[in-house]
């Protein structure tokens, strides 16, 4: 009997592994037609998530037909300022979705839906999901166009392939191919003493490692003195044939005298998880030098299934006279392979002078919720809202809280809430919070206003401050002027500034009917498109009113002429 359940668990085991192996590989095409350059790869490094799709470059240019890569049906359509700005999703029929993102416009009946939506909802930002009858496409078929909406940093498709669990997935594992003959890049290695007694080359701090170019491409480091328990973590990034752009890396190994501690594989994972890269890079590192160094060890709260495989969580253990080899191994998706070998001596070393001072220090134990006040200032962290438990440098001057550095990352929301009563009633309404940025000019932070309290919700440590905003947002109208012709304009385009609290709603009118006006925030223009029909006479009276987000507004009018064919 224990030897049928053996034989099934084995047959279970072996008919899930299959199932994970079973990605089709020439199932979906490449979305556009031009040869595949990627400025950006799968799980590659940003701020607060990893890349959930690939980057493909398009020349320079919008408007780059996209085709459905496999027949299926758009599930989804998405328009948004920030983020992926227009987006589009297909789902097909063998489970997996398709995404495309920062699109410029999308295509005949989709373009339709779209702009129908934004006229009936009178918002340019919409969210649809239609029946799987309601727009099928058929593999080839153009969806739409590419773009640089929404916050992108140039003209490019952001592709992505999701499993049935809404997973992103690595889309070369699907036989998207990306011609790759040029090896990972190393940049720097770090030992980590960790614990109590752990030291690397007599210090209790993280240690670069002096590394050596060998002629066959592979890194022999200098000999490092060590005693404890040690973790290392890489700053690496992969290129592939024709860009320069740093991308990330396929997979990343470690072991310990041959013995592998540590597997990290950018295949697949969650959108839930993405966050904890903030816990799987040194985000202190990342603050004062803007280099990502992924640690090749598992820390408490760090959940993420892109870690495969590990023994002692990827740590080594350092006893007195202990000689050893400890080697990372950087593979791209070509299999492009460097090799970094660590030699290790284990040496006892002196006592370590003890801790820093944590007097005047706040005390936070991540696994509960906090409350504390700082004069003015009321600060809750719910539980899990750090990574561990730490010492926090807090205080409060009149209107500013200085809340920490920005060395440390936080993983969930915490409230800060200021008492505004000193302030005069008529004053309150202008009032919000702010992040101070390195100029020392607060950066509006999405906030309410209870009472006498002004309250919002932050994931960034720093200076807040209690800031006013007294002036209206400015309109300046780029293409037209009031009482002239414009026969021949396709756009009308408008400027909106706002030098404070920053804009937080617009809407135009021509002759009292509302307008789509697609706003880019990345260059400050509203543009309405002619084409959209919405006025048959030759005067036209447009009114668009800005609110910003205290909810100081301005009205621009201006009346122009058009003649009708
Ligand atoms: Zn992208």
């Amino acid at each position: 009997m224990k030897q049928l359940f053996t034989s099934l668990f084995t047959l279970l085991i072996i008919g899930n592994t299959f199932a994970q192996k079973e990605i089709p590989k020439d199932y979906f095409d490449n979305p556009i037609k031009i040869p595949l350059i990627l400025s950006g790869s799968f799980g590659e490094l940003r701020s607060n998530h990893f890349h959930s799709g690939m980057d493909i470059k398009t020349k320079q240019v919008e408007g780059v037909p996209i085709h459905a890569p496999a027949d299926g049906y758009v599930s989804r359509i998405k328009v948004g300022h920030f983020g992926f700005g227009k987006a589009l999703y297909l789902k097909h029929p063998n489970g997996y979705s398709t995404v495309y993102a920062h699109m410029q416009r999308y295509e005949g009946n989709i373009q339709e839906m779209v702009k129908n939506a934004q006229y009936k909802k009178e918002k340019y930002e919409i969210e649809l999901f239609p029946e799987p009858a309601d727009i099928p496409v058929k593999k080839g078929d153009i969806i739409g166009y590419t773009g640089n909406s929404g916050s992108s940093g140039g003209p490019h498709l952001h592709f992505e392939i999701r499993d049935a669990a809404s997973r992103p997935m690595n889309p070369m594992l699907f036989g998207i191919e990306i011609p790759d003959t040029k090896k990972p890049i190393i940049n720097s290695v770090f030992a980590y003493p960790m614990g109590d007694n752990a030291q690397v080359n007599g210090n209790s701090k993280p240690y670069k490692v002096r590394l050596h170019k060998q002629k066959d491409g592979s890194y022999k480091a200098e000999n490092i003195e060590a005693f404890g328990k040690i973790g290392f973590g890489i700053s690496t990034y992969d290129q592939q044939n024709g860009a320069s752009n740093k991308n990330g890396v396929y997979q990343i190994s470690t072991a310990h005298n041959g013995q592998e501690k540590f597997n990290v594989l950018f295949e697949k994972f969650s959108f839930s998880e993405t966050r904890y890269i903030n816990r799987f890079i040194d985000y202190k590192y990342f603050k004062k030098n803007r280099s990502r160094v992924q640690k090749l060890f598992r820390e408490s709260n760090n959940p993420l299934s892109i870690i495969k495989n590990e023994e002692q969580n990827g740590f080594i253990t350092i006893s007195d006279t202990f000689e050893s080899i400890f080697t990372i191994e950087v593979c791209d998706y070509r299999d492009n392979k460097v090799l970094i070998t660590i030699p290790i001596k284990g040496v006892a070393q002196k006592e370590l002078e003890s801790k820093a001072d944590n007097n005047n220090l706040e005390y936070i134990v991540s696994s509960g919720n906090t409350s504390m006040s700082h004069g003015k200032f009321d600060i809750f962290f719910p539980a899990e809202s750090l990574y561990e438990d730490m010492y926090l440098d807090i205080s409060a001057r009149g209107d500013t809280l200085s809340f920490h550095k920005d060395i440390v990352p936080i993983h969930k929301n915490i409230t800060i809430s200021a008492d505004i009563s000193n302030y005069k009633t008529a004053d309150r309404s202008k009032l919000y919070l702010g992040r101070l940025n390195y100029k020392g000019v607060p950066y509006y932070s999405n906030t309410k206003l209870e009472g006498n309290v002004l309250k919002t919700r932050v994931r960034t440590f720093g200076d807040y401050v209690i800031a006013s905003d007294t002036t209206n947002p400015k309109i300046r109208p780029v293409n037209f002027s009031d009482g002239k012709w414009i026969s021949n304009n396709k756009t009308l385009q408008l400027k909106i500034t706002d030098y404070e609290s920053g804009i937080s709603s617009y809407r135009a009118t021509l002759n009292g009917k509302f307008i789509l006006t697609e706003y880019e925030y990345k260059k400050n223009v509203l543009t309405y498109d002619f084409d959209d029909n919405i006025i048959t006479d030759s005067e036209n009276n447009l009114k668009l009113i800005v609110t910003d987000n205290v909810g100081n507004s301005t009205i621009f009018e201006a009346t122009f002429f058009r003649k009708q064919s």
